[in-house]
């Protein structure tokens, strides 16, 4: 078995325009997607049927206008995919995106090629990338995937 990783360069953004959510009514898992070039944002629950839609304007800092950010920001919902650890967070906007950091994190041998530092792996917090923390985080993305 090849145990190297390959970094396959993904960024946040390759990610975060379907995002796994708690839904606000049932408290179970919900979808949260956005098309930024219509302008909207919808999150939909398949437990409860709990439906809500919503253009992409967000106020921040004191300016309104449509922002490309991460599907969830626009219902200000909570991720699904989240669980603290140590003084930080682990987190994964969906399913791919947690398949994606277990793999990086579960290789022994992990290639970089051509840093870039714009990819999700190198804008990782440290602690990711610890040899130290590999069990502990290993066992937390087995938590969330049985979520
Ligand atoms: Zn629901």
């Amino acid at each position: 078995m090849d145990h190297r990783f390959q970094d396959k360069k993904y960024r946040l953004a390759d990610f975060h325009k379907e995002v796994a959510v708690r839904c606000p009514s049932c408290h179970r898992k919900a979808i949260a997607t956005v098309d930024y070039e219509q302008k909207k944002a919808k999150m939909i629950c398949s437990y409860c049927g709990h439906l809500e839609t919503k253009e992409t304007l967000l106020n921040h800092l004191g300016m309104l206008d449509y922002f490309e950010t991460s599907a969830n920001v626009y219902f200000d919902a909570e991720l699904w995919y989240l669980y603290p650890f140590k003084d930080d967070y682990f987190f994964a906007y969906n399913h791919s995106h947690l398949i994606y950091l277990e793999q990086y994190i579960g290789s022994k041998l992990r290639e970089h090629k051509n840093r870039t530092h714009f990819t999700l792996l190198e804008k990782l917090p440290k602690f990711y990338h610890e040899a130290k923390n590999r069990e502990s985080l290993l066992k937390l993305i087995e938590k969330l995937k049985r979520k």
